[in-house]
C-alpha cells in the first residue's frame, strides 16, 4: 500500500478542532465516493474548511484513481462524514462519482487493502464495513454508489474467507403466512417481503435474506421516523398499514459535491452554535427551520422540505454563495444580513394599483411567510390584517411604522 501522510499538510480550521475519542469506540468502517469526477484530499480539506467550515477534511483516509491513499487523520479524530455515526466511525473516500464512472482496480483494490488492514488494526468485522448508505438516516443518499454486498464479498475473498452468517435457520418460517409482529431475530418469507418493501421505498433494509437483523432493524426504524408513526423498529399493525399505504419513491436528492455530513448534536458546529440545516429524510424541523424559511421566503412550517431546499438554492445563487441548497455557516452569515438591513422603517406599505414593489416589501412578505415578489398585492395584504389582528393592532392592511416594528422589532 502506497500511503501518503497528510495530517499536518492539508487546510484546517484556525480556531476549530474535531474531538477525539478512544480506539475502542471505533465500530464500523465507512465507505464513501467523493461525488466529483475528479478530487483529491486537498481539495476536499479546502472545501470541507473553506466553504462548510467544518474543522479540518471529513475523511480519514482518501482513495486516489492511481490507488494512492492519502492519510488524514489519526483514527481517534471524530471528523464529519455520517452525521450521528461519526462518533464511531472511521470514513474512507474514493475519488469519482460512481454513478456515473465505474471503480477501477487499482483503486478499489488500494481501497480493499485499507480496509482490511483497518480492520485488522480496529479488530472489527467485515460486517462492520458499510457504505455511507447503510448508516441510520441515509437511505436516501447515493454513497458510494457501488455495491456493498459486492466490496465486502471482495474482502473476504482478498482475505481468503468465506462469508459468514445469511445461513437460514431452523427457526425459518416459509410460506405466505405473516406473523402479526416481526421484529429483531425473526426470520421467514414475510420478513423477505418486509424487506422488499422496504427497499422499494428507498430504506435500504440489507440484503434481501428473510433475516430480520440490524440492518432491517435500521430500516424499519428509518421508515417509522419518515411515516411518522411510533419507531420501535417492530412491524405490527401500524407499520404494516403505513409500508403499505407509502407512495414511491420517496424523495431523493443529490449533490455534486463532497458533502458529507457533520454531526448535528456537535455543540459548536459554527462559533453561534446555530446546526446546519438542509433537506435529509426525516426532515430536519425546528425554530432555526422557520427563520431560514422567513428569510428566504419560504413557506414557514418548520419542516426543512424541498421547498425550502429550492428557496434556500435561489437565496444562494441571488448571493453568489455556492449553491448546494444547504444553511452551512456561510448561509447563515448571508441570512444574518437579511435581517440587519430589514430593520428600518423607510415608508407606508399599503394596497393600491399599480402594486407597492421594492425589497422592504420582499422583507414583509418572508417575514410573514407568503411567496415572496417584491410586490404589495392582494395576498400579502390579507397576511398583514391576518398578522394586525393576531398583534392586536389596528387591522387596515397598510404596513405603517406600527405594524412595521412589530414585524421586525
Ligand atoms: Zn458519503
Amino acid at each position: 500500500m502506497n500511503i501518503i501522510d497528510k495530517r499536518n499538510s492539508l487546510a484546517r480550521h484556525n480556531s476549530r478542532n474535531y474531538r477525539r475519542r478512544s480506539r475502542s469506540a471505533i465500530t464500523n468502517i465507512a465507505i464513501h465516493h467523493s461525488a466529483t469526477t475528479s478530487g483529491s484530499a486537498e481539495a476536499f480539506a479546502r472545501y470541507h474548511v473553506n466553504q462548510l467550515g467544518w474543522p479540518g477534511i471529513g475523511y480519514h483516509y482518501v482513495v486516489d484513481k492511481d490507488g494512492s491513499i492519502s492519510k488524514c487523520h489519526d483514527l481517534e479524530v471524530v471528523s464529519y462524514h455520517v452525521g450521528n455515526s461519526n462518533g464511531r466511525a472511521v470514513g474512507i473516500c474514493m475519488v469519482g462519482d460512481f454513478r456515473t464512472q465505474s471503480l477501477e482496480a487499482a483503486q478499489r483494490n488500494a481501497t480493499l487493502d485499507l480496509t482490511l488492514s483497518l480492520i485488522d488494526e480496529l479488530n472489527l468485522a467485515i460486517e462492520d464495513v458499510l457504505g455511507h448508505i447503510e448508516f441510520p438516516g441515509y437511505s436516501w443518499k447515493p454513497c458510494p454508489s457501488v455495491s456493498m454486498n459486492g466490496f465486502r464479498n471482495a474482502l473476504y475473498n482478498r482475505r481468503g474467507d468465506l462469508p459468514q452468517g445469511a445461513i437460514p435457520s431452523r427457526t425459518y418460517v416459509a410460506g405466505a403466512r405473516q406473523r402479526s409482529f416481526l421484529s429483531r431475530g425473526d426470520q421467514g418469507d414475510d420478513v423477505r417481503a418486509l424487506q422488499e418493501r422496504l427497499t422499494e421505498l428507498g430504506f435500504d433494509a440489507g440484503p434481501i435474506d428473510g433475516i430480520f437483523g440490524p440492518l432491517t432493524y435500521d430500516g424499519v426504524v428509518r421508515f417509522q421516523r419518515s411515516a411518522n408513526i411510533g419507531v420501535d423498529g417492530i412491524v405490527g399493525p401500524e407499520t404494516r398499514a403505513a409500508l403499505r399505504d407509502a407512495q414511491t419513491p420517496i424523495d431523493q436528492i443529490e449533490h455534486g459535491s463532497p458533502t458529507d455530513e457533520p454531526d448535528y448534536r456537535e455543540p459548536s458546529f459554527t462559533n453561534e452554535s446555530r446546526r446546519l440545516l438542509r433537506y435529509v429524510i426525516p426532515v430536519m424541523r425546528g425554530e432555526d427551520v422557520q427563520e431560514v424559511q422567513r428569510k428566504t421566503g419560504a413557506m414557514v412550517d418548520g419542516l426543512f422540505g424541498p421547498e425550502t431546499d429550492r428557496r434556500v438554492r435561489e437565496f444562494q445563487r441571488r448571493e453568489n454563495l455556492t449553491v448546494d441548497g444547504i444553511v452551512g455557516p456561510q448561509t447563515w452569515r448571508a441570512l444574518d444580513r437579511v435581517r440587519n438591513t430589514a430593520a428600518r422603517y423607510e415608508r407606508l406599505l399599503t394596497l393600491r394599483r399599480p402594486f407597492v414593489q421594492g425589497d422592504d416589501v420582499k422583507r414583509v412578505q418572508r417575514e410573514l411567510g407568503v411567496p415572496v415578489d417584491g410586490l404589495y398585492g392582494p395576498v400579502t395584504e390579507r397576511a398583514v390584517r391576518e398578522f394586525q389582528q393576531s398583534e392586536g393592532i389596528t387591522v387596515d392592511g397598510i404596513v405603517g411604522p406600527q405594524t412595521w416594528g412589530r414585524l421586525f422589532n
